[in-house]
């Protein structure tokens, strides 16, 4: 069972003294996390592997500290990027209506679909099972890679904030869906045969999904604390 606890409400904080006409700065808080639902600032706590973080005035998920380690999350992507090569490479399906089978891969299909006058259907199709998914799984071997070293990647926030956008439009598991059914519903015109593609898709499903399950909060987290203690190790040069 999963323990729980509460972030601590961030400690008020005064305005800074600037002048009338003078442009605001605001400085990054990494020690602080914000509530997406409701929009309450939390001190940021460390979270033990399996606890989660709640907002105190919404009850909403903050985070959740991670069971896998950084090292266990780089494996978990670096078997992400196996898949996806295997998914895109070789074939989804074997087809046959009439003689020898017919192998079909992702990227076919993908063209069939736009050359069938479906243009929207595959760019849709191609972005949220091809291209998303794609660069979900490179940022994360471009963050992991140098942070399980304990390395801060170079440009880690902006990679941060576009891990976060890319995930959101990886729906794998919706494409994984709608290959079932098509599948299915195929094979009452013509012999189907899945092929390796369609399971290492599955296969990929399971390992975006874990590794999403874990959020991102203890890498916002250890980047945080690493990028401040470069700065102050910059500012006593
Ligand atoms: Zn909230």
């Amino acid at each position: 069972m999963t323990d729980s606890t509460t972030a601590r409400p961030a400690p008020p904080a005064g305005p800074p003294a600037v002048a009338a006409d003078a442009p605001v700065v605001l400085q990054p808080r990494p020690d602080l996390v914000i509530c997406e639902e409701c929009d309450a600032v939390h001190q940021r706590v460390p979270l033990q592997p399996g606890q989660t973080a709640h907002c105190r005035r919404c009850r909403a998920l903050l985070g959740r500290g991670h069971r896998v380690s950084l090292p266990g999350l780089l494996a978990l992507a670096i078997a992400g990027l196996l898949c996806f090569v295997i998914g895109n490479l070789t074939p989804l399906v074997w087809i046959s209506v009439r003689g020898a089978p017919d192998p079909v891969t992702l990227p076919e299909a993908l063209w069939q679909t736009w050359e069938a006058g479906q243009p929207l259907g595959a760019m849709l199709a191609g972005a949220t099972a091809v291209v998303f998914p794609f660069l979900v799984i490179a940022l994360r071997l471009y963050l992991l890679w140098p942070m399980s070293r304990r390395r801060l990647p170079q440009g880690f926030m902006p990679a941060m904030r576009l891990l976060r956008f890319a995930t959101r439009w990886s729906m794998v598991e919706v494409f994984m869906l709608g290959a079932l059914v098509a599948v299915v519903r195929a094979a009452g015109l013509a012999s189907v045969v899945p092929g390796p593609a369609l399971f290492a898709y599955g296969v990929l499903t399971m390992l975006l999904t874990s590794s999403s399950a874990a959020g991102l909060h203890r890498l916002w987290q250890l980047g945080s604390e690493w990028q401040a203690e470069q700065n102050r190790e910059a500012a006593t040069r």
